[in-house]
């Protein structure tokens, strides 16, 4: 029996191994895992080249636990090692200023143990004693054996093994015992090694006699050898897609569609990819694609992998390029790692545009599911954006999809306005916005409906992509102003009717909590009296602010809309006609006032003229105080009277109502006033 010390610099890496390692604690069972696999592939690699000669035999490797010596052993049928190789792989580890590096990457397990090829070495992590036990395949080979208690020192003698491979003993520490649980290693199998291409059994075939479970002969095989992604994607069909997407996420709808990822050039990359189907909140979905190198699992949080509005997809990713025991920063700055997302979302494109060119009305089925990945990738990456916009589409309220080619064909001869500028409308709720959307139709204009969670961002985003073009909401104007053209109309009102006239608008107004602004626009008789909009600007400004969450600068800024009154409309006619008759003669008498001051005001102005302020005489500074008063109180007067008016004017609130029904703003107690008030006009 040989006694030597494992050669490492650091005299004491097992206590180094299990204080720094403790969060990973369960990756000692896929490195040993791994080593068998591996073990196996080799062997069967000197089969086929006609180095090994004899049987294979049985390969499974197999993993078992005694809860009673409190052991767990994994053993294989694969190359197994000689004494020279154990003394070779397992002893010599070279650690070089292992110390510094441990400091480095003390919170980084996984860089540690890449970085030294401490896969096997990381079954100290849960054990007090460790065991090999190993028979080479090679011709004469004798059983060697291996142990060593956790100290830099081992022990390596010979056994009386017969069966080739190596089986590998954990004596488990008492701060693990959860690793002796059934139900422990079943999960980690499953979580690591659940595609393994070699047959891993972990206990026998379990099943129900006489309300009894009992054990059968047959080996409990845990892993598919042969996972869906390793095959040619021909030879694929499309149910097993599906299949193979309820075998990684067992709750949760079909997804929409897949992507086979093929790639041998110029790196080896195979996958499969779903696009599934998310309705509401993007952020709970991430972490669902599962990486994989040559079949063994490495993580789920690939961000640093697949660009990020792919990691709003499902699936799995092998790629041996990504090497097993990888640390973030090195993700982060490996150029292979970079090339390998680009080419993701350049697959991914390429596949969407593809379907979509094959089969259109599919991808119109599918779109209104899809639109949210698409446009959050148009709107992060730049590259998947010029890739998109051949294939990405936008819907109008009938329901119709266009590319957006085809959409700017559609509305460019009527929607451009004066200014050369291609007006885009869209409603962002069909019912609420629906006489809007109505006034656009009668008008030719084309709506579209932008209603999904990310339409907001990615209209303000097309605005900088598109030339010479906007987006307005059917709501934002009132239709004629939605899209200014040259055609001008004559207005019925005079300035001052119209300024009489907004008091008692303003009258009758709601709620502190709005801000309404009444304006005047000269429109044909046939358009409604009175309408209310919200500016696009305005809009934009809130709805992104309550996007990103921060309600600072506008949370409390009150909804701001535009009471615009059409000044061309019969009513409104009748209305004023009504306050002139009414209140002809002291508005006339007002007037007359404040013509008078206003002449006095402008005299004091021109003796001011080319005066210093302290040349100004006291008395006149005084009297330029005076008439101003008088003015303000004459102009006070006036709003007052015609408020008092508009107060008892019923037809204004009616109108008012009317514009704020349309715009789904009247409600409550005010929409039960407005249908009694109704009733009342109609007897
Ligand atoms: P790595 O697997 O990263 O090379 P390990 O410390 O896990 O590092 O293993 C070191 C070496 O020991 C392996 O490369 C292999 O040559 C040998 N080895 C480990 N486990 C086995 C096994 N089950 N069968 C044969 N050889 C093994």
């Amino acid at each position: 029996m040989q006694k030597g010390k494992i050669n490492v610099t650091t005299e004491n890496i097992f206590p180094i191994i299990k204080k720094f390692l403790y969060s990973d604690h369960e990756i000692f069972l896929r490195e040993l895992i791994s080593n068998a696999v591996d073990a196996t592939q080799k062997l069967k690699t000197l089969a086929s080249t006609g180095n090994f000669k004899g049987e294979l035999g049985d390969l499974t490797i197999r993993v078992e636990v005694d809860k009673k010596k409190k052991t767990i052993t994994v053993s294989d049928a694969g190359i197994g090692m000689t004494a020279d190789e154990v003394e070779k792989y397992i002893n010599q580890i070279a650690f070089s200023s292992a110390e510094d590096f441990m400091e480095k990457y003390k919170n980084d397990s996984n860089a540690i143990i890449g970085h030294f090829g401490l896969g096997f070495y990381s079954s100290f992590m849960i054990s007090d004693k460790v065991e090999i036990e190993t028979l080479s395949w090679e011709d004469g080979a004798k059983g060697v054996s291996w142990s060593c208690d956790g100290s830099p020192e081992y022990s390596l003698g010979e056994t009386e093994k017969k069966v080739r491979g190596t089986s590998v003993t954990l004596h488990v520490d008492s701060d693990s015992k959860e690793f002796l649980e059934e139900n422990k290693i079943s999960e980690l199998l499953d979580k690591y090694c659940k595609f393994l291409p070699v047959e891993i059994a972990f206990g026998k075939e379990k099943e129900w006699k006489d309300g009894k479970e009992v054990e059968l002969e047959k080996d409990r095989v845990i892993n598919d050898t042969k996972p869906l992604w390793t095959l040619p994607p021909s030879e694929v069909k499309d149910e097993d897609y599906n299949e193979f997407y309820r075998k990684l996420y067992p709750i949760g709808d079909e997804p929409l569609f897949n992507i086979h990822l093929n790639v041998d050039y110029p790196f080896t990359l195979t996958g499969i990819l779903y696009f599934p189907r998310i309705k509401n909140n993007i952020e709970i979905q991430k972490n669902k694609i599962q990486l994989y190198s040559n079949q063994v699992f490495v993580t789920d949080s690939v961000e640093d992998i697949v660009p990020e509005f792919l990691t709003l997809l499902h699936g799995v990713l092998d790629s041996p390029d990504i090497p097993l025991n990888i640390s973030r920063s090195f993700l982060q700055s490996d150029s292979n790692v970079k090339k390998i997302s680009s080419h993701i979302a350049k697959k991914v494109a390429d596949q969407l545009e593809d379907i979509f060119k094959n089969d259109r009305e599919q991808f119109e089925k599918k779109w209104d599911d899809l639109k949210l990945f698409i446009e959050y990738g148009m709107l992060s990456d730049e590259k998947f954006h010029d890739r998109a916009e051949k294939f990405a589409l936008v819907k109008n309220v009938d329901g119709k999809y266009f590319t957006l080619k085809e959409y700017e064909e559609l509305i460019k001869e009527n929607q451009t306005d004066k200014n050369k500028s291609l007006v885009y409308l869209y409603a962002t709720d069909k019912a609420e916005q629906f006489s809007y959307i109505e006034a656009a139709k009668a008008k030719g204009y084309d709506v579209l409906l932008m209603d999904g969670q990310l339409d907001t961002h990615f209209l303000n985003h097309m605005e900088t992509k598109l030339k010479e073009s906007r987006f307005a909401r059917v709501d934002s104007e009132i239709v004629d102003k939605l899209i200014e053209k040259d055609e001008t109309r004559e207005s019925k009102l005079t300035s001052q009717q119209e300024s009489d006239l907004t008091p008692l608008f303003q009258a009758h107004l709601p709620g502190q909590e709005m801000n309404y602004f009444v304006s005047y626009e000269s429109l044909s008789e046939e358009d409604h009296p009175v309408m209310i909009t919200q500016s696009e600007f305005m809009r934009r400004m809130k709805d992104m602010q309550e996007m990103s969450g921060q309600a600072s600068m506008f949370g409390n800024m009150p909804d701001t809309y535009n009471l615009v009154v059409n000044a061309n409309h019969t009513l409104v006619g009748k209305i004023v006609e009504q306050t002139e008759k009414k209140l002809g003669k002291k508005l006339e008498e007002l007037r007359a006032k404040k013509t008078g001051l206003s002449e006095e005001q402008q005299l004091l102005e021109k003796a001011k003229e080319g005066k210093k302020e302290e040349e100004v005489p006291q008395s006149e500074k005084d009297q330029m105080e005076e008439v101003n008063k008088k003015l303000g109180e004459l102009e006070d007067k006036r709003i007052e009277m015609l408020k008092k008016h508009g107060k008892s004017q019923k037809l204004v609130k009616q109108l008012i109502d009317l514009a704020l029904l349309s715009n789904n703003q009247l409600k409550g107690e005010d929409l039960a006033a407005f249908v009694k008030r109704s009733v009342d006009l109609i007897k």
